[in-house]
């Protein structure tokens, strides 16, 4: 299942594409499985990439998992505290600049 956060733009006309949109197209089942689906405005060819998701998933992955471990493991405060902070930023990140590629 595709982690789509906010609302996404079409990258050819720029009008905002949602769920409740692609659905009404029957378009849903293919942005979620990253399949290329026509944009519901202008009918060209948009597809939702990984790479974003990617970004989010390791920065989670790190932010709740390794800087608690890290700190279990009883390696320096500090240093996990910055792994959560790296971990947080890579999330954000991921989340901010995703967005449709043209397929
Ligand atoms: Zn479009």
């Amino acid at each position: 299942m595709a982690l789509v956060f906010k609302s996404l733009r079409c990258p050819h006309c720029q009008q905002p594409i949602d769920k409740p949109l692609l659905k009404q197209h029957g378009l849903l089942q293919a942005f979620l499985k990253r399949k290329p689906f026509p944009c519901p405005h202008c009918q060209e060819q948009a597809v939702l990439p990984e790479k974003y998701e990617t970004l989010i998933s390791i920065g989670i992955l790190t932010a709740v998992i390794l800087a608690p471990l890290l700190l279990v493991w009883e390696v320096s405060f500090v240093d996990s505290k910055l792994l959560f902070g790296l971990g947080a930023a890579l999330a954000i990140a991921g989340l901010i600049t995703q967005k449709l590629d043209k397929a």
